[in-house]
């Protein structure tokens, strides 16, 4: 059996984003479940709406999401060069090879005359080419002439009338479309670029691709791309497009619902908010895959060995950031307390927040899993830093009673005395206290939290005692004391 091989075939026509990602990553997953190779084509001939630094974003996104590839710009491989600006030649020699076997022509239509084409509601099709200016409607000689004298020309596919184009999808099943609603498309630009269409089935074929892995949205473009294979001669990949990404609340998931409702649409914002690339890959993974069992939390290597298309649904999928949000804790508490430091230190430097490594350790140790971003710690748990300024009035309203400022006023004076400040000791005296107040330990608990936190959840009491330390706690108290009263 040949190689699996599949392709990820960006237009650097802007920065990766979460729906190009999701390609991305189900073309690894299938390529790698079937021992296959993954290949990165970057699709640049569009040139007016090129964005320069589009590729390098797409590559360093891929990368962060531990998505390797076999072949690409960059690494090289068997078919390069894999940029579509570098291959012209190729493209350029094929569009004549289909006007040779009478697939293609060359047009040299004025945009007015396509207006008026477009103005009498006719595509330029079957029914209509022959009334325009090609090298269908002119003598041999006179079209050499015209070329030769270096006039503005398209080349167009000839679309054949009358016939039924029909692939099957692997998940969305059997797609037909007539050609009548298909017009004769461009196949090499006015400036000797290829179109998209040309170009990628050029490629797809002359790097052995078996396996074209897409969004929903490119669809309408496969009966196109099968025509095109039939007029090579050439045999077409297995064709799987994945389910479109809807935003929350219904409707395509575009850069503007998404900028509406909150959603980062670039790779590169999960990355400075401070996303877990594993959970950004579970989530996405599940953006239209289910495993078929309950199982949700999945590491990039465990999908690999789950994953089938066959699994992949033909429903459109819906973009829930509380989803992600809940995969993101998920990752982060499996997350081994090094990685973790490295995670969250950024968003410390970044909040002003400098302290040491030993420090940040036993307070990642303390929260690790009421994290669900790594930036929590510094805005959460920023407590865990600095005293706090203000303490929650709801709380103060609930566990502030009349008796609070003195119980806690007694309990820092027992942490000031410890000469061990161990968990077991803080719980000693706190009970012990209580016991002596004759009050419920809950009475010194919650005012005890308030005031070293300023909050009413938390981690548990003593090991947040422990971790503040025996100065930072007794000072803490004293201030509350003082501020509450
Ligand atoms: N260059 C196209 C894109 O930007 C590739 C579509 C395809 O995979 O054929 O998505």
């Amino acid at each position: 059996m040949s190689v699996i091989r599949v392709r990820f075939a960006p237009s650097p026509t802007g920065y990766l984003h979460i729906g190009g990602l999701r390609t991305a990553l189900y073309c690894y997953l299938f390529a790698r479940s079937q021992g296959g190779k993954l290949v990165l084509r970057i699709e640049d001939t569009d040139r007016t709406r090129f964005v320069k630094d589009a590729e390098d974003d797409i590559v360093q996104n891929l990368a962060w999401c531990g998505l390797d590839v076999d072949e690409s710009p960059m690494l090289g491989g068997p078919f390069a060069p894999y940029r579509q600006s570098e291959r012209q030649n190729l493209y350029r020699k094929h569009a004549e090879s289909l006007v040779d076997s009478g697939h293609a022509y060359y047009a040299f239509d004025s945009s007015d005359s396509i207006a008026e084409l477009r103005k009498r509601n006719k595509a330029y099709d079957a029914s209509t080419r022959l009334q325009m200016d090609n090298s269908l409607t002119h003598p041999k000689e006179v079209v050499s002439m015209r070329l030769e004298s270096g006039e503005e020309y398209v080349v167009r596919l000839c679309v054949p009338e009358d016939v039924t184009i029909q692939f099957d999808d692997l998940i969305k099943g059997a797609v037909k479309v007539d050609s009548a609603n298909i017009d004769d498309q461009v196949l090499v630009k006015s400036d000797g670029m290829p179109t998209y269409h040309l170009a990628n089935v050029v490629d797809d074929h002359h790097m052995a691709i078996t396996h074209v892995i897409r969004g929903d949205e490119w669809i309408p473009s496969t009966p196109k791309h099968i025509l095109l294979y039939q007029a090579f001669g050439w045999q077409p990949p297995a064709m799987a497009h994945l389910p479109l990404i809807l935003s929350p609340t219904g409707g395509k998931l575009s850069k503007r619902s998404a900028q509406r409702q909150g959603i980062p649409i670039n790779v590169s914002d999960y990355l400075s908010k401070g996303y877990e690339p594993q959970a950004v890959i579970n989530f996405l993974a599940l953006l239209g895959w289910n495993p078929g069992t309950e199982d949700e939390v999945f590491t990039l290597e465990e999908l690999v060995s789950t994953f089938s298309l066959g699994r992949v649904g033909s429903a459109p999928a819906k973009f829930d950031l509380d989803k992600l949000n809940w995969f993101n804790a998920q990752h982060l508490r499996r997350l081994d307390i090094e990685v973790l430091l490295e995670r969250v230190r950024p968003f410390l430097e970044e909040h002003g927040i400098a302290v040491q490594d030993a420090y940040i350790r036993k307070v990642c140790l303390l929260v690790h899993d009421r994290l669900q971003h790594a930036k929590d710690l510094a805005t959460n748990f920023s407590y865990c830093f600095a005293d706090p300024v203000t303490f929650d009035p709801k709380g103060v309203k609930k566990r502030w009673k009349s008796d609070a400022a003195s119980l806690v006023n007694d309990y820092s004076t027992r942490l000031d005395a410890l000469t061990s400040f161990s968990e077991d000791a803080l719980e000693f005296e706190l009970r012990d206290l209580a016991a002596s107040r004759k009050v419920g330990a809950g009475r010194i608990i919650h005012p005890v939290r308030l005031a070293v936190s300023g909050t009413t959840a938390g981690p548990g009491l003593f090991a947040l005692l422990r971790v503040l330390g025996q100065r930072t706690c007794v000072r803490r108290l004293r201030n509350a004391v003082t501020k509450l009263g």
